[in-house]
């Protein structure tokens, strides 16, 4: 295997009012071509905003971003904007969670497809047509010729994200960002769209990067899984042995608030209490301490490093999940 997207000490700065907001502290990710990686963590841990540096998507006179982004053996971070544009729709692609602020509503899902086609393939007009058929059939659309002139408002949700996903892979990527791209749809239509880029990404032999609040979403979908906490990947592994031997304690608390089938009706779903840090306002030692039930006195004071386990598990904890060091339980 070779690296398709590789990250080094990349960090992300947005100027605020408040002063410089941190969002992504010195992120190092390299990730394999063909694999699917999954990079979870709560709203606000700095997943999606280095997704999109990543992708050469954070623009702006407040955004300051370090660090160096290799895809494919380019190095994207010293390119200039123009040409990380044309980089990104045809080596890149990325599905965003709420597919309905995606698409144009007063454009036909046809006219949208053939588009994208058009502009980054030069394909005819009658060439477009047949590849969107193709593409509409490939992401398991029924009746694909109809489905050509309808419009976004006249589709489920489920669909609409199909239609996302036929546009991201029509210029054949190499690599797909999928960023929350089943949270706003019922369970049962996650399943199906989570089973559908993954036999896409294999018959495609694309690499997928999911990106994901819920930790039961990567667990059947991804070969590796990054975990990250204001701003930073706090633990990192294949995730079979992740699910095995999870070593942080923020990792645990995002696995027990995986909603659970036995749950009864009404209950409410567990969260983590208490609140991410201030990005602007960074605390000394570990940014968890403040919420986590096996915090010690070191762990206010000194800020943990990333530190590897066994073949390539690696944590950011003083104190890691199946140690023998007596913990402090509140
Ligand atoms: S370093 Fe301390 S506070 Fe941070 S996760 Fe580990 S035990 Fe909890």
């Amino acid at each position: 295997m070779s690296s398709i997207l590789k990250l080094e000490n990349l960090r992300v700065r947005f100027s605020t009012h408040r002063g410089q907001l941190e969002a992504v502290r010195g992120v190092d990710l390299d990730i394999q071509a063909g694999t699917s990686i999954g990079i979870v963590g709560e709203s606000g841990s700095g997943k999606t905003v280095m997704s999109r540096a990543a992708m050469g998507l954070l623009t702006g006179s407040n955004v300051t971003r370090d660090g160096r982004i290799s895809f494919d053996g380019k190095v994207l971070s010293d390119m200039s904007r123009e040409e990380v544009r044309n980089e990104f729709g045809t080596g890149m692609a990325m599905i965003f969670q709420d597919p309905m602020t995606a698409l144009n509503p007063v454009r036909r899902i046809g006219s949208q497809l053939q588009e994208s086609l058009r502009v980054r393939l030069g394909m005819s007009r009658k060439e477009s047509r047949a590849r969107s058929i193709e593409l509409l059939t490939l992401v398991r659309i029924p009746e694909p010729k109809q489905m050509l002139r309808k419009f976004p408002s006249q589709l489920s949700g489920g669909m609409r994200q199909r239609i996302m996903i036929a546009i991201a892979i029509s210029c054949n990527p190499k690599l797909l960002f999928a960023d929350e791209p089943t949270t706003a749809l019922d369970v049962t239509v996650q399943a199906q769209i989570l089973e559908l880029l993954t036999d896409l990404r294999q018959r495609l032999n694309m690499t997928m990067v999911l990106v994901t609040h819920d930790l039961g979403v990567v667990a059947g979908n991804t070969d590796y899984v990054a975990v990250m906490y204001a701003g930073e990947i706090v633990e990192q592994a294949p995730t079979t042995e992740l699910f095995a031997n999870m070593k942080m304690p923020y990792t645990e608390a995002l696995f027990k608030s995986i909603p659970n089938i036995q749950m009864k009706a009404g209950s409410r779903l567990p969260v983590i209490e208490g609140r991410l840090p201030d990005p602007t306002d960074r605390p000394l030692g570990c940014g968890f301490a403040a919420r986590c039930s096996y915090a010690q006195e070191k762990c206010f004071a000194e800020h943990p490093e990333l530190e590897e386990a066994k073949d390539g598990h690696l944590y950011r904890c003083w104190f890691p999940l199946g140690d023998s060091i007596p913990r402090k339980v509140s």
